[in-house]
């Protein structure tokens, strides 16, 4: 089979590192791209494994090599999408998740015309502002921010192959698992 990237876009909030997790630990041929930011690590993070964290002079080294895919400025710091690892695990055949913004997953939708793009929807944006109070991981102002970030990522929902409502999380996994058996479906043979 022919490896593809998959896009997981949505709110901060919105469930997709719980997708994600959940995903890869199903035997479906999926692995995600590690992504390099210039934001701190939260509590918890590993560097390697959450991100890359580096600084801002070694983020624009890596673009002047043209090591990234895309990259974007959210709130006020850089991620990007390493473009070596994405093509080589394609070429394995492996589904590659990109956990991206929206601007981020126009750009691989351009470059990538087999990509399948998932949007992750909150069921509302008070249930968005709770859980992004309950998680506990951003201060008061950098919640604020979030959710004005996420009304404009709302607005770009139907961009997306495919959004999945997140009313309660068995239920997106195995609406995501489906898809994704779908487009592996599709692709057998090419
Ligand atoms: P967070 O700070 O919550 O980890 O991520 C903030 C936002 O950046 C999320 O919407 C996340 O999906 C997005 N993001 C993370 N890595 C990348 C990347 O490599 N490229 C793009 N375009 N967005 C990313």
């Amino acid at each position: 089979m022919k490896g593809f990237p998959l896009i997981i876009s949505g709110p901060s909030g919105s469930g997709k590192d719980t997708l994600i997790n959940e995903l890869v630990k199903k035997d479906l041929g999926i692995i995600t791209s590690t992504s390099y930011t210039t934001r701190k690590a939260r509590k918890g993070e590993t560097n390697g494994q959450d991100y890359f964290f580096v600084d801002e002079k070694s983020f624009r080294k890596a673009i002047d090599n043209d090591e990234m895919i895309e990259y974007v400025k959210y709130e006020n710091n850089y991620y990007g999408t390493p473009k070596c690892f994405v093509d080589e695990k394609i070429k394995e055949g492996k589904i590659v998740i990109l956990k991206i913004d929206v601007v981020g997953a126009d750009r691989i939708r351009k470059l990538y015309n087999d990509s399948v793009s998932i949007f992750i929807m909150p069921p509302s944006l008070e249930t968005l502002k709770e859980r992004l109070v309950n998680r506990n991981t951003e201060k008061k102002d950098e919640i604020i921010l979030r959710l004005e970030i996420a009304k404009k990522e709302i607005l770009k929902s139907s961009d997306f192959d495919y959004i999945i409502v997140n009313n309660e999380p068995e239920e997106m996994v195995d609406t995501a698992v489906k898809i994704i058996n779908a487009h592996k479906k599709m692709n057998e043979g090419k």
